[in-house]
């Protein structure tokens, strides 16, 4: 036998095994809650995010910075992914979400110092997130969608400390408007919904229109500017005859050629109007390219016509009108129009906007954002995007906890009670567990300028005295029931924020070994070495 080691992988793997591994992920996925930990809450701060290109974002979302850093490090890829699911699954409490994880795994850290096995901890903190949800259904509270107050103060909290604080009172109302438009019998598709944004005016002309509105303008002036009992062409295909994927060359020798063959062009292009027309349309909405010769017969024809309208709104506007998209002009008869009471052109600030109103589909809805900038109007975009999420999911299971801190507490308190009854090392990572979750009150204080241990202390005496209500409320600086105060949120926030945090925190204490290809990645550091993308 030789004495050269054995080798089976080749020579560019990076591996860490055991312990080593465990730590370094544990310290990849605290210094991701570390990043976000200071926005959460109404008086948390905003982060300035600059991307390669120069572009910038200034937002407190969780979910919003954490996706723009380009974090490389695996573990703490997977921590990114839980403020992900947390989004698609509830549309709010991202950072709240990753900071159960990260405090999850920092507590573990502890348990693996006194030389706890992992798989004790894991097990450990899967009974006390099972123990969690029954908690959670115990001390929430029913919400219907008759308490449209209490409906509006859910999607407060969502805005509270973020761009939209200033008119969240108008915002929430056309929230709850919206929701309850779109609910059917509980069932919510915010995929009815439609967000459009429009610099110019105020945010507090902000509105909500039946209907769809999209940010195309009419191709031609001479096209009327409203047109009442709207009869829609949804057409996917270019109104013009020079097909530009298919390159043809004419030679053309003579002027009469030249004559006979654009005679011959305008002839194709009368013929597709006159086609469009006859099927009764006087609305003409398409996904591609329209002639100005097109344009011409249209205004002629008095018929609104917009080019270039994007496939997602063609594909609202179908939902909304009931018409069918063509992409085929022999398909098109009256039969595939769709209807709306009026389309119009409407003019904001430097924008012009289409207005579909009256659709025959009574939920198509389009919340219209006015703002001055677009960086801010993309972060009230988002706030208005978590008070959706919060008010639906609120109606969707009908349940709702008291925030700023207070159902963690009451959680934190009777695992406490329940780990008493468990073995000794399985007992120990239900109160490390128990005391992650305090610190959702813990950074509300810090991050309020407030002395965490006072405020920490209080709750607990309150919540020991049988005050499950008992929260910090940020208004007042003061501990009191955040159920009466009216900082309400989603009982569903919080049990998918403890669902995702605990699997994630599973899965990378279960890890204890990672092996790193370097592929032919431009450099290859060590996972540790970065930590987060070499661009932040
Ligand atoms: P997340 O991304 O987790 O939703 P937020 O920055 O939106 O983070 O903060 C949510 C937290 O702020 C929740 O714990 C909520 O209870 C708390 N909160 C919201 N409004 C208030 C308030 N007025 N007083 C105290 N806490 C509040
Ligand atoms: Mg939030």
């Amino acid at each position: 036998m030789s004495d050269k080691p054995l080798v089976i992988m080749p020579e560019d793997i990076q591996r860490i095994m055991g312990k080593d591994a465990q730590r370094n992920n544990i310290m990849a996925a605290k210094t991701v809650a570390d990043v976000v930990k200071t926005t959460l809450g109404p008086k948390g701060m905003d982060k300035m995010l600059v991307s390669p290109t120069n572009d910038i974002i200034v937002t407190n979302d969780g979910v919003t910075i954490l996706e723009e850093m380009q974090i490389e490090h695996p573990a703490a890829k997977m921590m990114v992914e839980i403020a992900k699911t947390q989004e698609s699954e509830v549309g709010d409490g991202t950072t709240t979400a990753v900071m159960i994880a990260g405090k999850l795994l920092e507590n573990a850290e502890k348990l693996l110092d006194s030389k706890i096995h992992p798989t004790v901890i894991s097990k450990g903190y899967r009974i006390a997130a099972e123990k969690s949800q029954e908690i959670l259904r115990e001390i929430s509270v029913r919400v219907t969608s008759n308490d449209i107050d209490l409906l509006k103060q859910i999607a407060m909290t969502a805005m509270t400390g973020k761009a939209a604080e200033s008119s969240k009172e108008k915002f929430a109302e056309i929230i709850v408007r919206a929701i309850s438009q779109i609910n059917e019998d509980g069932k919510i598709d915010l995929k009815n919904l439609k967000i459009e944004k429009s610099k110019g005016d105020g945010i507090e002309d902000t509105e909500l229109i039946s209907g769809i509105v999209f940010d195309k303008e009419k191709i031609s002036h001479d096209m009327p500017t409203l047109v009442r009992d709207a009869k829609i062409a949804l057409l996917d295909f270019a109104i013009e005859l020079k097909n530009p994927e298919i390159d043809t060359k004419i030679s053309i020798s003579t002027p009469e050629q030249l004559h006979g063959f654009l005679e011959q062009e305008e002839r194709e292009i009368k013929k597709m109007v006159e086609k469009i027309k006859s099927s009764g349309a006087n609305v003409v909405f398409c996904q591609k390219g329209v002639d100005d010769f097109a344009s011409y017969l249209f205004s002629k024809e008095k018929i609104y016509a917009v080019r270039r309208v994007a496939r997602s709104d063609m594909e609202k506007l179908s939902k909304a009108t009931s018409g069918k998209i063509v992409s085929n002009l022999n398909e098109l008869t009256s039969n595939e129009l769709g209807y709306a009471g009026s389309v119009e052109e409407v003019k904001h600030g430097e924008d012009t906007f289409t207005y579909v109103r009256g659709c025959r589909n009574p939920k198509a809805l389009t919340i219209l954002i006015h703002g001055g900038t677009s960086h801010f109007i993309d972060e009230i975009e988002r706030a208005i995007k978590d008070g959706l999420g919060d008010v639906s999911c609120s109606l969707k299971d009908g349940l709702i906890v008291p925030g700023g801190g207070a159902v963690e507490m009451e959680l934190a308190k009777r695992l406490r009670e329940f780990s008493q009854g468990l073995s000794g090392r399985e007992q120990l990572a239900v109160e490390q567990f128990a005391s992650a979750l305090e610190f959702i009150p813990i950074t509300l204080a810090e991050n309020a300028g407030m002395d965490p241990i006072d405020v920490l202390t209080e709750l607990k005496s309150k919540h020991d005295a049988g005050e499950r209500n008992a929260g910090l409320n940020l208004f007042t600086n003061k501990i009191e029931n955040t159920l009466n105060s009216r900082v309400i949120e989603p009982m569903r926030i919080k049990s998918q924020a403890i669902s995702s945090a605990t699997d994630v925190a599973v899965m990378i204490l279960r890890i204890d070994d990672v092996i790193a290809s370097s592929g032919n990645k431009k450099d290859s550091k060590s996972p540790s070495a970065s930590m987060l993308g070499d661009d932040y």
